[in-house]
């Protein structure tokens, strides 16, 4: 069966269309670096008369496989290709910095995320008391906090700054969205003296730090830059968790088995719940298999249509009759090409298209569809979106967290940029920031996650007329 990703090879975007372009090599992830490591690292010094010498520290050549199958191995050996590898996170003996002097700074920009505020933690610890810097600023509201004109005042953190923060949803910095002048941010990073600058965000997030990091290196700086991918839609590509997407799809999951309960408690009652998933239903899926009374799971990936004989309201009639009550969940991004075409297409100020609320254009049309027929039926529509995205992180996405923020200062004081700390086959990876956001991940609709979604719901593969 094939992985449920569509790992491997770039694509250019369009809207939610996203058309394979050309295979990836291994120089689409080679890691920059700012120049040669010539300081012994203080974790060095640490360890180095104990065993962890041996095992904790890792070489620039310690790479981690992209395809662990023997099929894989054996097509690379067959046409005498190097196998493509990732860079292997985690310490260096030798870095980069040397922590006198050095200056970090941290972001955190786009929406909300539960961990964020572990990262920030787990950065701040990390510099602190593993490499010895001390001098550490969070950089509030987004990119704007880096434009001295909005006024906004910077935090100095410190672990006791930090202790508690980890108890709590949302970004202690908070975010922000909207471009922001690049030079003038580097003039900022410049003039107070920065040298590492850990941007916690999106896709968009990480394109303003590759531009950052452009200009940084146009000036000649040695100025690091790094980014902790922050999706809760688990839609980065070459990453196979980012974090907040665990605490996303548990916190969905309670609130699924009481819409459950609400659609068993009318004859044919029927539930829809709308989870996050701007163009990757990857929420919608695992919250569904975690609390497997769901009956219908729309996602941006698979396009359907309401009517005809094989759209969505013949099925979910067909499930009513059956079954008397049915629970529908629905990624945000679904469903898009139900709206009309000449509407206006509203954006946000980092230019993301703002999504039609396909929850409620579900609820007026299967009401009108069965309320047409005399068909008694009763829908209730649940929105807990902003409310899960704003959850504090459970306790696997602390764990991952905390070695997701190591990792990118393990990186960042060996002179790495332009980068993001990812996860591979159990192992923690650095990516070069413009392969990661090259294209999206998205849910393969011929793989095993889809598959699971298919045989646990009963839902058919197409509700599309023309597609059966
Ligand atoms: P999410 O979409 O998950 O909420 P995000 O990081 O993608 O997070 P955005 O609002 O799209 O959120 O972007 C965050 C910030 O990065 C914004 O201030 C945006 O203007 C800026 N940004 C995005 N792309 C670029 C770019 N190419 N150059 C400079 N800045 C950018
Ligand atoms: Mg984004």
């Amino acid at each position: 069966m094939k992985d449920s990703n569509n790992f491997g090879f770039k694509y250019s975007i369009e809207g939610n269309k996203q058309t394979e372009i050309e295979a990836m090599t291994n120089q689409d992830f080679e890691v920059k670096s700012l120049g040669e490591c010539t300081v012994t690292s203080p974790l060095y010094t640490a360890y180095k008369n104990t065993p962890m010498a041996e095992g904790l520290f890792v070489d620039n050549d310690d790479r981690i496989l992209y395809d662990p199958t023997l099929e894989g191995f054996k097509k690379c050996l067959k046409e005498g290709t190097d196998p493509i590898t990732f860079e292997k996170a985690g310490p260096r003996e030798k870095i980069f910095f040397s922590p006198s002097n050095t200056k970090a700074a941290i972001v955190t920009c786009g929406g909300l995320c539960p961990g964020i505020n572990n990262v920030i933690r787990s950065v701040v610890n990390g510099l602190y008391y593993r490499y010895n810097i001390k001098n550490i600023v969070g950089i509030p509201y987004g990119y704007e906090g880096l434009i001295p004109e909005f006024g906004h005042e910077w935090v100095d953190l410190t672990p006791e700054k930090v202790k508690d923060i980890h108890m709590f949803g949302g970004s202690i910095l908070g975010s922000s969205r909207g471009r922001q002048n690049i030079e003038r941010m580097v003039d900022t990073l410049e003039r107070n003296n920065i040298k590492m600058l850990f941007t916690i965000g999106g896709d968009g997030t990480l394109s303003g730090n590759h531009v950052i990091q452009e200009e940084i290196e146009r000036r000649g700086l040695k100025i690091a830059t790094a980014g902790i991918p922050k999706t809760i839609d688990n839609d980065v590509n070459f990453i196979h968790k980012t974090f907040g997407f665990e605490t996303a799809f548990t916190t969905a999951a309670p609130i699924i088995r009481d819409a459950h309960n609400e659609a068993t408690g009318a004859y044919n009652g029927v539930a829809i719940v709308k989870v996050m998933g701007r163009d990757s239903g990857f929420i919608a899926a695992n919250a569904a298999l975690a609390m497997p009374d769901v009956n219908f799971v729309l996602v941006p990936e698979s396009e359907f249509d309401l009517y005809g004989p094989n759209g969505f309201l013949e099925s979910l009639k067909d499930r009513l009759v059956k079954g008397h009550h049915a629970v529908v969940v629905v990624a945000e991004g679904a469903g898009q090409n139900l709206f009309e075409d000449d509407q206006n297409v509203e954006k946000d100020a980092s230019g993301n298209i703002k999504h039609q609320d396909i929850g409620l254009l579900l609820k007026d049309s299967i009401s009108k569809f069965f309320k047409d027929q005399n068909f008694e039926a009763t829908v209730k529509y649940i929105d807990p979106s902003y409310i899960i995205r704003s959850e504090p992180a459970i306790a696997a996405d602390s764990i991952f967290c905390s070695s997701l923020a190591m990792n990118a200062v393990h990186g960042v004081m060996a002179g790495k940029t332009d980068f993001v700390v990812g996860r591979w086959n159990m192992h923690f990876t650095f990516l070069p920031i413009p392969t990661a956001t090259s294209s999206r991940k998205k849910i393969d609709l011929s793989g095993e996650l889809w598959w699971s979604v298919l045989e646990n719901t009963g839902q058919p593969y197409s509700m599309k007329n023309e597609e059966k």
